[in-house]
This record gives C-alpha cells, sequence and structure tokens, in this order.
C-alpha cells in the first residue's frame, strides 16, 4: 500500500464530514469508509461522471480496445446457445461504467438475428452521472435498455450476467490479528484529529477467519472479499430459471493474510485515507472467497475458473478477432495490436486480471472454461 504521506493529506469535504462524525459516534468500518468515498450522495467518487478512461482516475478493458466487449458478447452468445437458444432472455451488466462494454458486445450479439430477437437488457448502476453516460453511448446500440440500482431480481426468462470490474468496488471487512482474538479493522482519528486506521474494540463474531488463518501473527490483518450477497442474489435468480454469470477483475487465486484496499486519483496511487471522496477505491478480489461463497450460499450453482484473463480472451479467439479488425483497418492496425497486447500481456492486465463463471448446476462448463 502507498504510505500516508501527512503532506498530501487533503481536507476535502467529505474528510471534513467523516471527521465530524467519526468524532460524534466513534471509529467506523472500513466497509463504511469505503462506501462513503464512493457513494456519498453529496461527495462520493462516483457522484461525478467521468472517472473511467484515459482522460479519468483510471481505465478499464473495454475502454482499452473494442475487442475486449466483442469477445464477450461471443462469450453471451454461445451460452445463449447452450441455455437451448431460448426466444426471450435477459442480458445484466452490473457496474457498466460508460456503457462501451455493452456497445461493444451489442455488435457482436446483432449478428446472430435470432438473438438480438431475444433480447432485453438490464444494467445495475448506481451513479446518476454514469447513468446518463450510459444512455449517451447506448442511444444507437438498438438495444432494449433499462436501469436499475440494485441487484437484479429473479425472473422467468434464463438471465446472463456480465461485470468487469465491478467486484473491486464492493467493500471489505478487514479484521486485526491481536493478542487475545481478531478484531475489525476501521477508520477512527488520531490524536490531532486526522483520518487514521484503527482497530475497533469490536471483535470478529465470524469464526472462519481464526479457521482460514490459524497461525497468523499479531498484527496482520485479514481482509474477506463482500461476493456473499451476490452469491445469494444470483442463487435466487438461478432457482427460477437457467442462469450464468461472468466476473472479471484485479485478484488473486489463493486466500493470503494482508489487505488491498488502494486509491487511484489522476491515473496515480495514493494511500487510501488522503482524498475521501476524490479518489478511485478499490480492493483486490479474492477469487477463491466466490468459490467458498458459491458452496456455503449457492445450492443450485456451480463454479468454472477462476483462470487469467489472457487465458480467458486467448481461447475465445481474441487474437482471430484482432487480425481481422486489422486488416480492415489497415490504418490503426498498431494501435488495435498495442491495445490487445495490453489485455493479454501475462506481466499485465492479461495475468493480473482473472476470469470466473458462476453458473447454474445444470447448465454445462462455460464457454472459455471448458
Ligand atoms: N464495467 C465498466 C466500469 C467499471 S467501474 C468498465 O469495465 O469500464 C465500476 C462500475 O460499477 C461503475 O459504473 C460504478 O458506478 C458501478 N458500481 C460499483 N459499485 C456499484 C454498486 N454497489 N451498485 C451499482 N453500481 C455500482
Amino acid at each position: 500500500m502507498t504510505s500516508y504521506d501527512p503532506d498530501a493529506r487533503r481536507d476535502t469535504p467529505l474528510a471534513q464530514k467523516l471527521k465530524q462524525e467519526i468524532r460524534k459516534h466513534g471509529p467506523i468500518g472500513i466497509g463504511t469508509y469505503m462506501n462513503a468515498c464512493l457513494w456519498d450522495q453529496d461527495y462520493g467518487y462516483y457522484t461525478k461522471g467521468e472517472v473511467i478512461g484515459e482522460k479519468g482516475d483510471f481505465t478499464t478493458a473495454p475502454e482499452i480496445s473494442q475487442t475486449f466487449g466483442e469477445i464477450v458478447g461471443a462469450w453471451v452468445a454461445v451460452v445463449w446457445q447452450q441455455m437451448g437458444s431460448p426466444s426471450s432472455f435477459r442480458l445484466v451488466e452490473l457496474g457498466p461504467g460508460h456503457g462501451t462494454l455493452c456497445a461493444d458486445m451489442a455488435r457482436t450479439l446483432y449478428r446472430v438475428p435470432e438473438l438480438s430477437g431475444a433480447l432485453e437488457v438490464e444494467l445495475m448502476e448506481a451513479s446518476t452521472a454514469l447513468t446518463e453516460l450510459q444512455r449517451t453511448t447506448l442511444a444507437d446500440s438498438g438495444l432494449n435498455v433499462s436501469w436499475r440500482n440494485n441487484f437484479p431480481e429473479p425472473d422467468e426468462r434464463p438471465t446472463i450476467i456480465v461485470a468487469n470490474e465491478f467486484l473491486d468496488c464492493l467493500p471489505p471487512v478487514q479484521f486485526v490479528k491481536t493478542a487475545e482474538t481478531w478484531r475489525y479493522r476501521g477508520v477512527g482519528l488520531d490524536r490531532s484529529g486526522n483520518l487514521e486506521f484503527d482497530v475497533a474494540a469490536r471483535t470478529d463474531p465470524r469464526p472462519d477467519i481464526e479457521k482460514l488463518f490459524p497461525d497468523a501473527d499479531i498484527g496482520r490483518i485479514a481482509e474477506t472479499t463482500a461476493t456473499n450477497h451476490l452469491i445469494e442474489v444470483i442463487e435466487n435468480i438461478a432457482r427460477q430459471s437457467p442462469t450464468a454469470a461472468l466476473f472479471i477483475d484485479y485478484g488473486h487465486t489463493e486466500r493470503a493474510l494482508g489487505e488491498t484496499l488502494q486509491a487511484i486519483r489522476n491515473q496515480n496511487y495514493e494511500h487510501p485515507l488522503t482524498s475521501p471522496g476524490e479518489a478511485d477505491l478499490t480492493v483486490h478480489v479474492d477469487f477463491s472467497e466466490i468459490s467458498r461463497d458459491v458452496e456455503q450460499f449457492g445450492a443450485d450453482l456451480a463454479v468454472d475458473g477462476p483462470i487469467t484473463q489472457a487465458e480467458f480472451l486467448g481461447r475465445l479467439g481474441i487474437i482471430e478477432r484482432a487480425s481481422r479488425l486489422m486488416s480492415t483497418n489497415p490504418v490503426k492496425a498498431a494501435a488495435i495490436e498495442a491495445g490487445v497486447m495490453r489485455l493479454i500481456s501475462p506481466q499485465g492486465m492479461g495475468g493480473r486480471f482473472k476470469a470466473i463463471g458462476v453458473r447454474s448446476k445444470d447448465l454445462p462448463a462455460l464457454p472459455g472454461f471448458e
């Protein structure tokens, strides 16, 4: 983690608001802090618009290359076929950002006329500023789109869910091992009244942390990715109709001690307490947590993967797609190649990002994961 530099600390409006709350009511949990930074109604990071892309604070795979969305679109088309080519189905995207992934998927999906006639799109987006951007991006897409600001409900139609860089926005829970037990980690105030990480008096009521890390030394931090609710949501949908979900995100596949909360502002990393509300806060996803949640909450579900983003995109033909695109746009060939290399390079996004599938048990293994 980037170190906490007192000189870099910015007394943002949200910092002032949180300090006042902490003075009154005591330290807040890491999840509460992250939620406030991203979603505070007045000062939250996602209340402003252009945060993603080369001009924003961070950029994402669909913003780097159109081939990403085209390949994910092809994945959706194959899953739809695996589901028996239903005459009506729902495609849900969680956290669609600028709407770029959805627009790029649409181009691929429209190549299958029977599918495009069957398709309705639901976008889950909590930011009004980003919803407006998505509306603009998708205005000419021909898609039948509706928006919601919370998780999708069960539906009679088969459901396909996709989400890129969504899980890393889910606030984690963090614990610190103390001499007696695991305690919650939170945000409190130092002697001068500045925000600081704090070990709350509250202990962990979840005995599983001790089971996961029985040998942790005193002072070590453990972090759990908050995917349990999401898996419950998918389980509920899958009880009603065939369901498949694809998650792509930055993260690790082996459980490990340590914490991963990070802040990015203007494409630079900073300590997560530096500019509350004005930096993007994310965590690395612990993909092993998803398998654990499915064991616990997903009686009707199975997990495919995780595999690296490079393997996923490679198996689904991103190189072939890029070659075709380059031969029809020779002028842009170098840029197309550079974008695809960025997505699949093993030392970069290709290795650090992982893909995982969650599906109804009776569906075959999802494309790319077989
Ligand atoms: N998938 C996009 C954007 C990733 S940024 C891309 O790849 O470019 C994260 C997105 O998830 C943003 O659109 C953000 O507003 C949305 N988001 C994050 N947490 C959310 C939540 N709890 N509810 C609804 N939307 C959320």
